[in-house]
């Protein structure tokens, strides 16, 4: 499958992996938009949230609970931070592999 993020999941590609386990991969973004952007992947490909389901629930979970504990690690926890999730073209989404920005380290003012 032509994936970018299936092929850092399966590293064919580089990236500045900050976590990873069974389930899921955080690494930096290549083209950050704040002092911290990380993006947490689910290594099961699903297009986006839109075509996540009930049976996605605890990976959907575990992914969004990840964000407190990265943002942890990367010392951001107590400043605050965004965690974004674009679906579909009218939010921009580009990568089409479920995944959200962890995006902070720096005040991002208002969401748009
Ligand atoms: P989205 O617009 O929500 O689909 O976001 C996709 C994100 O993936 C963008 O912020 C890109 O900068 C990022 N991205 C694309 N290719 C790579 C890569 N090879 N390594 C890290 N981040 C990437
Ligand atoms: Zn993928």
């Amino acid at each position: 499958m032509d994936c970018i993020f299936c092929k850092i999941i399966n590293k064919e590609i580089k990236a500045d992996i900050l976590y990873e386990d069974n389930d899921m991969i955080a690494f930096s973004d290549i083209n950050p938009i704040a002092k911290i952007h990380v993006l947490l992947v689910p290594k099961k490909h699903i297009t986006s949230l839109a075509q996540a389901t009930e049976a996605n629930s605890d990976l959907v979970a575990k992914l969004v609970l990840a964000s407190k504990k990265i943002a942890r690690k990367l010392n951001i926890d107590k400043s605050g931070y965004r965690l974004v999730t674009n679906v579909g073209s009218d939010a921009g989404q580009v990568v089409q592999h479920l995944h959200w920005h962890l995006i902070g380290g720096e005040s991002l003012g208002p969401i748009a």
